[in-house]
């Protein structure tokens, strides 16, 4: 297999080409880093390249596989030893600056590993370094980060969405075989659709934030950009499940996703959901025709389309933007210059918090700032933000409701394709539209899957969302694998001209 075949294969299959060593780590990993080192320049994916880390972890990925494949060891290497991955820059890796794409975290460098990089760490995974964001996260093309904007792989004029835009893009053009992100309000699911690729955002406690900038910690999780739902469920395994360190996380022993997903090929008894608003209304034309096609194809595959209602989904927008600014404004008050990163120093204490707050944040972060304190002001705070969490349950009711009557529930997941960078990035409202479909989703806290599903005129990738229910991941996954193994949107690749 060329160079060029191998770094558009699965996760899945590269791991497989390790454990009966037809490859080794290190010529893997050589693929990446020559994918990187040939369209970085172009993509701007990534905002710390680790090479020298990752060639010492395929050394050792190595040796690992070869004392296996000779006997010296009974000990199977975990599937990830030695496959190349990427992480967002929100999520710390020890001795990596994690800048969360702020110049205010720019030379900070965590001495700890997250739990999600620790656990990778453990199963031998290789890091290739750390992928570009929106600043903390907030965003929706990852033109916000301080470090300039990740191009998408399928037309670099456009945006590859965000905020994991860098992670989803880096997955798309063939640098990695698979990369962590975040989704506060959809920053995982929205850019895999952007980018052609798979996004899954698992259910709130699934994955343990430990060692994640916080944005809104009670929408944040972790979650994993793919090319195949196969790889999705090889890395939830892996970094899933309870946590000391994380109070948050479910103290239950996650199931075995890989072991269902092949289980049957059709989806005879599976009831999907369809949200009648959800397919009508303002969506690019051809993205409200894939969604239909995937309707149509999961009802050839066996599904009873069976429909709902979510009525306060209509106000989720409004909830999650006065919900997650507070969060945000709480979480973001810790960057004084005095413990972390940068410090501009002042006259007096006083004038060194304002100097480095002011020089340190950009201009979204600190507009989210000032809404969300305003939101938490005395005298303000019923008005929005406790009226947005009793809209927050409100939807969640919806969805334990609509969850009773059908297995998942599909629909797009964003309004149109990728954008043009510059297009939406003086207009915040229209910029924070474009979640319009995923944010309900984290209000929930129930899992959600992004899968390729067509293409736009103009060759741009579509997404088709599947929602499941509380801690549902592994039926999610089971059908989004059937799903994928009946088409094959996902085997596309961006042509990248050097
Ligand atoms: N685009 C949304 C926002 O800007 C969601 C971001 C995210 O999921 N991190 O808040």
């Amino acid at each position: 297999m060329c160079a060029m075949d191998l770094a558009f294969q699965s996760l899945a299959m590269v791991s497989d080409l390790l454990s009966t060593g037809d490859i080794t780590s290190v010529e893997l990993t050589e693929v990446c880093l020559s994918q990187i080192n040939s369209s970085e320049s172009q993509v701007n994916a990534f905002v710390t390249i680790s090479s020298d880390l990752a060639m010492q972890q395929a050394t050792n990925a190595d040796i690992a596989w070869q004392n296996w494949i000779n006997g010296k060891s009974d000990q199977k290497p975990s599937p990830l030893n030695g496959v190349p991955l990427a992480i967002k820059d929100v999520i710390c890796v020890s001795d990596i600056v994690a800048s969360a794409g702020s110049m205010i975290l720019k030379e900070f460098v965590p001495p700890y590993d997250s739990t999600a990089s620790e656990r990778l760490r453990d199963a031998g995974a290789i890091f290739l370094g750390k992928t570009n964001t929106d600043e903390f996260a907030m965003g929706s093309s990852t033109e916000t980060s301080a470090f300039g904007p990740t191009h998408n792989p399928w037309d670099l004029n456009r945006v590859p969405g965000g905020s994991s835009g860098g992670s989803a893009a880096a997955v798309s053009a063939g640098m990695t075989y698979g990369a962590l992100g975040t989704d506060t309000g959809g920053s995982v699911r929205q850019p895999a659709a952007m980018c052609g690729v798979v996004g899954l955002k698992p259910t709130y406690g699934r994955v343990s934030r430990y060692g994640l900038i916080a944005f809104g910690s009670s929408l944040d999780q972790i979650g994993t950009l793919t090319r195949t739902v196969e790889d999705a469920a090889l890395l939830l395994q892996a970094i899933s499940g309870p946590d000391l360190k994380d109070s948050t996380t479910l103290q239950q022993k996650p199931p075995n996703y890989l072991e269902v997903l092949s289980k049957t090929d059709n989806l005879k008894g599976v009831r999907v959901g369809v949200e009648q608003e959800h397919t009508t209304g303002s969506l690019q034309p051809e993205v409200e025709k894939s969604v239909q096609d995937t309707i149509k194809t999961l009802k050839h595959l066996g599904a009873e389309i069976v429909p709902v209602q979510l009525p306060h989904t209509q106000h989720a927008l409004e909830a999650y933007y006065l919900i997650a600014n507070a969060e945000a404004s709480a979480n973001l008050a810790r960057y004084d210059g005095i413990r972390f990163g940068q410090r501009r120093t002042g006259k007096n204490l006083w004038e060194t918090y304002i100097n480095t707050r002011s020089k340190g944040f950009g201009t979204e972060v600190k507009r989210r700032i000032m809404l969300g304190t305003y939101a938490l002001t005395a005298g303000y705070y019923e008005d929005y933000y406790l009226n947005a969490q009793k809209v927050r349950t409100l939807v969640q009711k919806d969805f334990v409701l609509a969850f009773s009557k059908v297995d998942v529930i599909v629909g797009p997941v964003t309004p149109t394709t990728a954008f043009k960078i510059g297009e939406k990035i003086e207009d915040p409202l229209q910029m924070y539209l474009s979640d319009i479909f995923t944010l309900s989703g984290n209000l929930a806290g129930i899992p959600g899957i992004s899968l390729p599903c067509g293409f736009d005129q103009s060759g741009l990738p579509i997404g088709v969302q599947l929602l499941g229910p509380t801690f549902g991941e592994q039926q999610l996954l089971t059908i989004a694998h059937i799903y994928q193994q009946a088409t094959d949107w996902h085997k596309h690749i961006p042509r990248l001209e050097h």
